[in-house]
C-alpha cells in the first residue's frame, strides 16, 4: 500500500491482517487531515488535532508500517524501490500517493513561496503571519491562488488578523474569478465579505516569477510581499509517469474497478487516480476510492470478481474563517457562518472513522478536539453580539 492519506487508510482497513501480509509505506510519520489545515493559519487548530500517528495505526490494524519515500515502481517485476534502497515485492498494489504541489513551472515559486500542502507547512505560515502582525510596519501577504485552498487561507488570515490593520493581503488568481469552478454568485459574495478589510484582488493575473520579497505578474506589474503563500492545487506525482502508469505530467488512468489501465495489477485510489468521468480531487472521493481499491485488491488475491467504484455525489463545504462558510452542491450555494459547525462535524466524524484505536482510547482525543473547538470556535461566537448575528444569517446565493 503506497501512501497513507485518505485513500491509503481507506484501503488499509479493507485488508484483514489475518489473511493478508500488508505493508503501508508513507514518507510521513502521520496521516494528516488536509481539508482543515488552513485552520493552522489562525491557530484554531493545532498540529496534533489534525494528525494520526501511522506506525501505531498500522500496528492496531495488524499491518506493517514503513516510513520511507517511494522512488520507483516496476509494475512488470511487481517491485517498489524506496529512498533507503529497500526493494519491496508485492502480489497486489494499492497506489494512493496523492499529488504534489502544482507550481506550473513559475520561476522562483518553489524557492520563495511557502507551499500549503501539509500540517508543518501551514503551521509555519501561521507563525510567519503572527510575526508579521507584530512588526512596526504592516506586513504584506500575497496568497497565490483563488481556488478552495486560497479562499480558505484568506478566511483564516482574516479570522485572526483582520482588526488592527497589521496585515495587508493580496490574492492573485490566474482566472477571472475566485472559486472559478463554483457558481459565480459565490465569487461576488466572497468579495463583499472582504470589503472594509485590508484585502486586494488581482484576478485574471497569472504569476510570471516569484522573488524573495516580491512577485511579478504576467502583465508586468510587480507586487511587494513579505510572505507569499502558494495555493496552486495538486499536480500528478512524477512517479506515476516514471512507472508507466500515466503519460508525462498526467494523473494515472483507471478502469471502474480502479485497476490501472496500463497495469491491472496496480489499483489506483485518491487524487492520483484518473477515472473516465473526472472527479474533483476531494478527500471524500479519495476515502471511498481507497475502500473500493482495498476491497478489490483483496478480491484479486482471493480470485473473486471485482466490484466497480461508483462515486457518490457530496456537497463541498468551504470555510471562510469566522466570517462565513459555503456549501456548494452543483449550482446550489448556501452561505452562512453557522455552516462552519457542519464542516467541523465532518472533520470529527471522518477523524473518528479513520482512527483505528478502540473507542476507549479514541475518546480522550475526541474530547480534546471537542474542547478546543468549543474554546476556539464556539465561545468567541457567543461572546460578541456581532458574531452571534453573523451566525444567525444563512443565505441561498444561487440555485442554478
Ligand atoms: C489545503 C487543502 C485543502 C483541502 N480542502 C478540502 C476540502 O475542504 N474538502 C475535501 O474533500 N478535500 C479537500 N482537499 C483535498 C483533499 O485533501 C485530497 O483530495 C485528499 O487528501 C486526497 O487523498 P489521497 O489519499 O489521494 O492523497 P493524500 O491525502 O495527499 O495522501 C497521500 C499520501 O502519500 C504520501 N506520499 C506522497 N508521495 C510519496 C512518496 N513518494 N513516497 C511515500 N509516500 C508518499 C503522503 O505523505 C501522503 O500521506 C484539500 C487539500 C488541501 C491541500
Amino acid at each position: 500500500m503506497l501512501g497513507a492519506g485518505f485513500a491509503g487508510l481507506g484501503a488499509a482497513r479493507q485488508l484483514p491482517a489475518k489473511r493478508f501480509d500488508v505493508t503501508l509505506v508513507d514518507r510521513s510519520r502521520w496521516f494528516e487531515f488536509l481539508p482543515n489545515i488552513h485552520e493552522l493559519l489562525s491557530g484554531v487548530k493545532s498540529p496534533g488535532l489534525l494528525r494520526i500517528p501511522l506506525a501505531a495505526h498500522a500496528r492496531r490494524l495488524g499491518h506493517r508500517f514503513l516510513r520511507d519515500t517511494v522512488l520507483a515502481i516496476d509494475p512488470e517485476a511487481q517491485r517498489i524501490v524506496t529512498r533507503t534502497r529497500k526493494a519491496l515485492r508485492y502480489d497486489a498494489l494499492v497506489l494512493a500517493l496523492g499529488g504534489v504541489n502544482a507550481t506550473y513551472g513559475v520561476a522562483g515559486a518553489e524557492q520563495h513561496a511557502l507551499p500549503f500542502k501539509s500540517v508543518a507547512q501551514c503551521a509555519r505560515i501561521g507563525r510567519v503571519l503572527s510575526q508579521l502582525a507584530r512588526q512596526r510596519e504592516p506586513g504584506r501577504v500575497v496568497i497565490v491562488g483563488g481556488g478552495l485552498e486560497g479562499v480558505e487561507a484568506l478566511g483564516e488570515v482574516l479570522r485572526r488578523h483582520r482588526t488592527g490593520g497589521r496585515l495587508h493581503v493580496t490574492v492573485v488568481e490566474a482566472r477571472e474569478r475566485l472559486l472559478a469552478d463554483a457558481p459565480a454568485a459565490l465569487h461576488e459574495h466572497v468579495l463583499s465579505l472582504c470589503e472594509g478589510w485590508n484585502v486586494d484582488f488581482e484576478l485574471g493575473s497569472p504569476v510570471a516569477r516569484v522573488a524573495r520579497r516580491s512577485l511579478r505578474l504576467e502583465c508586468g506589474r510587480r507586487l511587494s510581499s513579505d510572505l507569499t503563500i502558494w495555493t496552486g492545487g495538486p499536480a500528478p506525482n512524477p512517479v506515476l509517469a516514471e512507472a508507466g502508469l500515466a503519460a508525462h505530467g498526467a494523473w494515472a488512468p483507471a478502469a471502474e474497478s480502479l485497476q490501472s489501465r496500463a497495469h491491472p495489477g496496480v489499483f489506483l485510489a485518491g487524487d492520483a487516480c484518473a477515472l473516465a468521468e473526472p472527479l474533483p480531487k476531494q478527500a471524500y472521493h479519495a476515502l471511498d476510492m481507497g475502500v473500493r481499491a482495498g476491497d478489490n485488491a483483496a478480491r484479486t488475491l482471493d480470485g473473486r470478481r471485482l466490484r466497480p467504484f461508483r462515486p457518490s455525489a457530496k456537497p463541498t463545504l468551504i470555510s471562510f474563517g469566522d466570517l462565513s462558510c459555503f456549501l456548494v452542491a452543483g449550482e446550489w450555494v448556501v452561505a452562512g457562518a453557522a455552516l462552519g459547525a457542519a464542516k467541523e462535524a465532518v472533520f470529527e466524524a471522518v477523524m473518528g472513522q479513520l482512527d483505528a484505536d478502540p473507542l476507549w482510547s479514541r475518546l480522550p482525543r475526541a474530547l480534546d478536539r471537542a474542547d478546543r473547538a468549543a474554546r476556539r470556535l464556539l465561545w468567541p461566537t457567543l461572546g460578541s453580539l456581532e458574531a452571534l448575528r453573523r451566525q444567525a444569517q444563512v443565505a441561498v446565493l444561487s440555485t442554478g
